[in-house]
């Protein structure tokens, strides 16, 4: 493998030759990945991961009198250990008003590991420069780098080629993407764009916008009282009309995973299109476009440790290569006359203008992080974690958890009788917790609940049980009075749910 130029001066154990090893292994690893065509493996984390299951640290405290599911800590399984990954994230380790942070808010985004952060101190440092043009080395490490990270994107959503992802600025660029290309050009008047209701407000406004348009029509699909989709009458809704499905493959504010493979297969039968949102789904949980048979898949990078302002839309190859471009300009092209242009394909086409470079670096290194760890390890941690805060927020008198769904993936909004959300969320934000209150961009939702506005617990893979119990008694406070404060004014409730 060959070392990149860096000229920089290389004096050890200042903050920039750390920026500097991480630029020049951000490259190594590209030209690894390019090669390869998907992210590295794993072995090199399961060593650590073994090492840190070896020196498992002490037992966390607890709420003395209720027990842990899982064991005391509530969050190691094999060679995963919450504690070994909280320790590469420098923002867990502030205070807030006081507080050590318990960062609970990762379903509007989360934070971002060690060496994603070095990737991006690396690539600006030392890498930096456009890409896909200009005949130079530091065009070209920039462009392999780019292009590595698709093909880790390939890689994370087990698509079979780095060509059938499309770098976007997050899951909401990529719902409008494909409402603005394919939807333009396969609905018309008296078509169903089947649309749960459970949907967070990027996965239904573009479709209205959409319809209007097209003169297409938005079916709601139902929810049931537990919050789980109607199936039955998804499949009565189903028709010969029906040309798209969306579905979020994981609810932001309930947590259920949704049936994506049963729900694709249906509405396949139909020659129906299907558009998974996997905005809460990718960091929770391995996925597989091709045993989902989406057709569309869209991810944020800043909801999976990654940069905000970078994601990705997967789409079948043949459905790629059918879309139009929806923005014209500079790297889309492959000749561009008066007398007319000729687009690139696919996925170029569809990424006009200079893309978020080191956004891509940034996804990259996170992606690397992400599949070189215990990903069943982390899924059983969550999976603890989130039974676990299930129970311990039922002690809390007057606590109403939206949804009884059995399937919940690290989600948990609630309601609590006599407080408004804004004022719980306040509550906890002085006690150190970060949560989000509001509407959670959905508001039919929240609607279905008989609610307008509740509060929303997210949790990661480096949450621990000590953090729910931090949050359960502070909650325990409030509704026995201790907070003397007066409430500040209901808030709607912003982006970032
Ligand atoms: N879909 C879901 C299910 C989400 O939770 C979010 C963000 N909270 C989005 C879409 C939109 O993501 P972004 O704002 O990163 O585009």
């Amino acid at each position: 493998m060959t070392t990149p130029d860096v000229d920089a001066p290389a004096v050890p154990s200042t903050p920039d030759s750390a920026a500097q090893a991480a630029h020049r292994a951000a490259v190594a690893g590209a030209r690894q990945a390019t090669r390869q065509d998907a992210p590295p493996g794993r072995d090199a984390y399961a060593a650590d991961g073994a090492r840190a299951a070896e020196t498992a640290a002490s037992p966390e405290p607890s709420l003395a009198d209720r027990p842990r599911p899982g064991g005391s800590s509530g969050g190691r399984s094999g060679l995963f250990s919450a504690e070994e990954v909280r320790a590469e994230f420098p923002a867990l380790h502030r205070t807030v008003n006081g507080q050590p942070l318990a960062w609970l808010d990762n379903g509007a985004t989360t934070h971002k590991p060690h060496r994603v952060i070095e990737a991006l101190t690396g690539y600006y440092s030392y890498g930096n420069s456009n890409i896909h043009r200009g005949a130079h080395t530091m065009a070209r490490e920039a462009t392999e780098a780019y292009e590595a990270s698709r093909a880790a994107v390939a890689g994370l959503l087990g698509a079979s080629s780095a060509q059938d992802v499309v770098f976007v600025r997050g899951t909401t660029e990529a719902v409008n993407l494909v409402a603005q290309t394919w939807g333009r050009d396969n609905l018309g008047p008296g078509d169903d764009i089947l649309v749960p209701v459970l949907e967070h407000h990027s996965n239904l406004v573009p479709w209205q916008l959409l319809a209007r348009r097209t003169r297409a029509r938005v079916v709601p699909v139902p929810l049931l009282p537990d919050g789980r989709l109607d199936q039955d009458a998804y499949a009565d809704l189903l028709s010969l009309r029906t040309r798209l499905v969306v579905v979020s493959h994981v609810s932001n504010v309930l947590g259920t995973v949704q049936p994506v493979r049963e729900m694709t297969a249906l509405a396949h039968r139909y020659g129906a299109r299907v558009l998974v949102d996997g905005a809460q789904a990718v960091a929770h949980m391995p996925v597989d476009v091709a045993e989902l048979d989406a057709d569309f898949y869209a991810f944020s990078g800043h909801k999976v440790f990654a940069p905000t302002g970078i994601g990705a839309l997967y789409a079948k190859p043949e459905l790629l290569a059918e879309l139009a471009p929806w923005q014209g300009g500079g790297n889309m092209i492959e000749h561009v006359g008066f007398d007319g242009t000729e687009f690139a394909p696919a996925p170029h086409r569809l990424e006009a203008g200079t893309g978020h470079i080191a956004g891509a670096v940034g996804l990259l290194a996170a992606l690397e992080w992400l599949t070189s760890l215990d990903r069943d390890g982390i899924a059983a941690h969550e999976a603890r974690l989130t039974s676990y805060a299930q129970q311990a927020l039922g002690t809390v008198p007057g606590l109403t958890l939206l949804g009884s769904a059995p399937d919940r993936v690290a989600v948990l909004t609630f309601t609590l009788a006599g407080h408004d959300p804004a004022h719980v969320a306040d509550w906890l934000d002085r006690n150190g917790i970060a949560v989000r209150s509001g509407h959670h961009c959905a508001q039919p939702s929240l609607a279905h609940f008989g609610v307008t506005s509740a509060t929303r617990a997210s949790l990661a893979l480096y949450n621990t049980a000590e953090e729910v119990d931090r949050l359960v008694a502070a909650l325990h406070a409030l509704t026995s009075g201790e907070d003397a404060t007066p409430p500040p004014p209901s808030q709607p409730g912003g982006p970032g749910g």
